[in-house]
């Protein structure tokens, strides 16, 4: 399966999602010349977020997993869609990037944010606890939100022309008996690394047969996942107008062109002198 993701149960009562973000991730890497242990971390970020937006319910939800550190990787975030639409962006110090991922990032912590479309986001953080990523997601949904969760994160794209990245989420809905959390603990403790099995496996339900053995797991559907920014010129005026008067006055001042550049995907907006002054008439 490729560029996909899994929406499955197994035994009744456990909730299972099995990505491959391959293309988004390339996308992502390209666009950002993330290289190393960059790369590494924005593909496990990105594929949180298209895991953790998988368990929300309408299509114009939103979510957000995001990292900020002191390390050589300073911030990296990834918005996802239960669409199987996300953008992702990293800042980071090529200079200084460690080996592994956890050494680029250092101390820090990791941020969820859901919006709902309407109201205020709903948000969670915790201090980072591997700095890995996956155990960290694992860590999260454990301490903030008491839901037994184990997430697994891999990549090889960095090292192999047709490398492949994704992960999986598996969480246990309240109800879980003993014998089927002894049952999932068993089947993980022998899983296979993800690429290994996102490589071998072509349709979903033998690979979560493979990685599962135990547990019977059923596939509902599937959806694509694409890396799509989803910024526009309205969307760049709307940001233009809400930097409000003064600002947008002095950029007037300056009688220049003024690019807006989308950080996500590197679309370069211009604003000439007129449109800014018919942008400074709708802002307060
Ligand atoms: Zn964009």
């Amino acid at each position: 399966m490729e560029n996909k993701i899994v929406y499955a149960s197994a035994a009744d009562t456990i909730v299972v999602r099995f990505a491959d973000t391959t293309q988004a991730c390339r996308e992502a890497v390209r666009i950002h010349d993330a290289g190393g242990s960059a790369s590494d971390t924005l593909c496990r970020v990105l594929t949180g977020a298209v895991l953790g937006a998988s368990l929300m319910k309408n299509d114009d939800d939103l979510f957000t997993l995001s990292v900020n550190s002191e390390g050589a990787i300073t911030y990296v975030t990834a918005t996802a869609a239960p669409s199987g639409d996300v953008k992702a962006l990293i800042d980071f110090d090529k200079e200084n990037l460690s080996e592994t991922v956890s050494k680029s990032i250092g101390e820090g912590t990791l941020n969820i944010a859901r919006e709902l479309g309407v109201g205020e986001p709903y948000r969670g953080s915790i201090p980072l606890y591997t700095g890995e990523i996956a155990e960290d997601i694992t860590a999260y949904f454990a301490y903030s939100e008491q839901t037994p969760t184990s997430c697994a994160l891999g990549e090889d794209i960095e090292t192999k022309s047709d490398g492949r990245a994704g992960g999986f989420l598996i969480q246990l809905m309240p109800d879980t008996t003993e014998e089927t959390i002894t049952a999932l603990e068993q089947d993980l403790a022998k899983s296979r690394p993800v690429c290994e099995l996102l490589e071998q496996y072509e349709d979903p339900k033998e690979l979560l047969t493979a990685l599962l053995p135990g547990l019977r797991p059923e596939v509902y559907f599937e959806k694509d996942v694409r890396f799509n920014c989803g910024c526009s010129r309205e969307k760049a005026e709307q940001a233009l107008i809400s930097a409000g008067k003064d600002n947008l006055n002095e950029m007037i001042s300056e009688d220049r062109d003024f690019p807006v550049v989308c950080p996500y995907c590197n679309t370069k907006y211009m604003f000439g002198k007129d449109e800014l002054e018919r942008l400074l008439s709708e802002a307060k």
